[in-house]
């Protein structure tokens, strides 16, 4: 089966520090993969290479046989539409209300009409359980709230991989739980996920492949059994027991 994303000998540097290493890796359709490692390893940079939030210095990056840097600049808002990015702050608009914030790429993006974006929106704000928020503002929502939010607001452009960074990160313990049964549910549809988390319990069970990166480059990888119940890397046990 052809990947859904593929990363082929990435590498990336900001002046002289090299910051992803000849990175390979690949995810297949309907997969979720976990990304793990200290902070500075790396991840999020990895994560925004994959919809060109920052320009790799070599490798490429292939989407459904695809590669990101081929084509123009209407292909890239295409392409950051199959790359359905979440970050850990929300990054909603404030002076808009829900639905303005889950229709505006569509139309943008996608070029979309209203009544198509606004149908789309309806539909993937249920499925985060916000069906009744259309009309809500960012602000009058908790933070779990504004997170499945711009999860929806990714899923309405139809992406062929969704990337997380730390996606529960700034949210209150309390409202971590809601975002994690969402990654759960999307995951159960079949959705193909590459999640930055520190949430270990998660990644240990919902994950079908777990991979440690530290120092830019990937360490260790393999089904979450292995990696978090017996890891072969020396630095991947020191990474787990310093989380205690
Ligand atoms: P992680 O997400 O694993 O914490 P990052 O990808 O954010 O790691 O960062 C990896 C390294 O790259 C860090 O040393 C960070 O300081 C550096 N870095 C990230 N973004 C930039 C940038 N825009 N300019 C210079 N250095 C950066
Ligand atoms: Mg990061």
């Amino acid at each position: 089966m052809r990947p859904a994303l593929e990363i082929i000998s990435l590498s990336k540097n900001f002046g002289r520090s090299q910051v992803l290493r000849d990175i390979s890796l690949s995810v297949k359709p309907g997969e979720l993969v976990c990304l793990i490692g200290p902070s500075g390893s790396g991840k999020s940079t990895l994560l925004r290479c994959c919809n060109r939030l920052e320009e790799p210095s070599g490798g490429d990056i292939v989407i459904e046989g695809r590669n990101i840097h081929a084509g123009t600049a209407r292909d890239l808002q295409r392409l950051r539409a199959r790359t359905g990015m979440v970050f850990q702050g929300f990054n909603l608009y404030p002076h808009l209300d829900v639905m303005g914030n889950v229709t505006l790429a569509q139309r943008k993006a996608l070029g979309r009409g209203r009544g198509e974006a606004e149908a789309k929106a309806l539909e993937m704000l249920a499925m985060v359980g916000l069906g009744e928020k259309a009309k809500a503002f960012p602000a009058e929502l908790s933070g779990g709230q504004q997170q499945r939010v711009a999860i929806a607001r990714a899923l309405a452009l139809d992406p062929t991989v969704m990337l997380f960074d730390e996606p529960t990160s700034a949210l209150d313990p309390e409202l971590v739980g809601s975002v994690l049964a969402v990654m759960r549910d999307l995951k159960a549809r079949g959705m193909t996920m590459l999640v930055v988390t520190h949430e270990m319990a998660f990644a240990r069970e919902a994950a079908d492949r777990v991979v440690f990166m530290d120092g830019g480059l990937i360490v260790e990888e393999g089904p979450p059994e292995a990696v978090f119940g017996a890891p072969r890397m020396e630095r991947t046990r020191a990474f787990l027991q310093r989380l205690g």
